[in-house]
């Protein structure tokens, strides 16, 4: 039976050690970090998760905002809203939560929050750093995942790991982190043939497909790890990963439900992205890797 690896309370360990901090912080610095998030439109399927991420940052003690603005807003409007957020010393993170109303350029709007802001790591400076090795802000679901595997204590050098999705917020990314990782890194989309073939192959198996149970008992390696990224509604109703969880538990040897696995995470590390903007705004040389190490020792459970 496979190790559950519980999301909620890596997060809750990660969301713990930057509440305690933000006070040392702001004794420091004379202010805490902040955060703004603009959401266009009242998408009501994004409107609980954006208010989620402001909450999950003000119950920490990060200065979290919303910024709702009207779905007919144009998009000069919006980027001369970012440009005045870039410009505000007072702000270290800026979130604009996509998707966008169909008349926007997307990458465009992306593309003007400022590099060293991009709390989401979508900017195409950062997507570029993160590929080049240099330092980036990179993108929050990846990086949870990163996490996530961590806490199982199977070092991630020599596995192989295959990721199912290539889409630029999560296959692609985490291909370039477990590649950073020193894993052997393969990976599959929509026109790969035979994919139990290469799904079999993997020591560490990342699905993020949007497809309900693409994933199955016998598509998995024995012993390995499974990150379930799938976050969709099935007919029922339901909110559903892509991996077939009871089938999956039988063979894998850890495993991440869905609710309660990946999403956390994603949350809890834009908590970190604004905390390495903030650290690199009132600081010229930070020091994040200091933070880091708070962090992993929150995972392990050591002092
Ligand atoms: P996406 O942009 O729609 O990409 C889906 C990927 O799956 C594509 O690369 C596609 O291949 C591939 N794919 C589709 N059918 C396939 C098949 N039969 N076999 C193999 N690969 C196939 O999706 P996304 O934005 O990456 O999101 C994926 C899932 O993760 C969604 O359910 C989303 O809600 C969830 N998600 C969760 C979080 C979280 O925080 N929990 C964050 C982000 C996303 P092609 O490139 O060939 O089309």
């Amino acid at each position: 039976m496979a190790n559950i690896i519980n999301g909620k309370t890596v997060a809750a360990k990660i969301k713990n050690t930057i509440k305690e901090q933000i006070p040392l912080l702001e004794h420091q610095y004379g202010r805490r970090p902040s955060l703004c998030v603009i959401m266009v439109g009242n998408d009501s399927a994004n409107q609980g998760y954006v208010r989620n991420k402001v909450q999950t940052g003000l119950s920490i003690g990060i200065d979290a905002r919303l910024m709702a603005l009207e779905d007919n807003i144009s998009e000069a409007e919006l980027l001369k809203i970012i440009h005045v957020l870039n410009e505000d010393p007072l702000i270290d993170g800026i979130l604009v939560q996509l998707p966008l109303p169909a008349h926007m350029n997307e990458e465009r709007v992306v593309d003007a929050v400022a590099k060293n802001k991009d709390v989401d790591g979508f900017h195409t400076l950062n997507v570029g750093a993160l590929w080049q090795g240099t330092h980036c802000i990179a993108p929050c679901t990846p990086k949870g995942i990163i996490q996530l595997i961590k806490t199982t204590e199977i070092p991630i050098s020599g596995k192989t790991a295959v990721v199912v999705g290539r889409s630029n917020i999560v296959g692609k990314p985490v291909a370039k982190l477990l590649l950073d990782e020193n894993a052997t890194v393969i990976m599959a989309h929509s026109y790969t043939e035979d994919l139990k073939k290469i799904t079999l192959l993997a020591d560490i198996l990342i699905v993020a497909v949007g497809k309900e149970k693409i994933i199955t008992a016998d598509m998995i390696k024995p012993g390995a790890i499974v990150i379930d990224v799938g976050n969709t509604y099935n007919t029922e109703g339901k909110l559903v990963g892509d991996v077939d969880f009871e089938g999956a538990c039988e063979v894998a040897g850890y495993i991440t439900p869905v609710p309660g696995g990946v999403g956390p995470l994603t949350i809890a590390m834009l908590m970190i992205n604004t905390m390495e903007c903030f650290l690199s705004h009132v600081e010229a040389n930070t020091d994040v890797s200091k933070l880091w190490d708070n962090i992993t020792n929150a995972r392990s459970g050591k002092d």
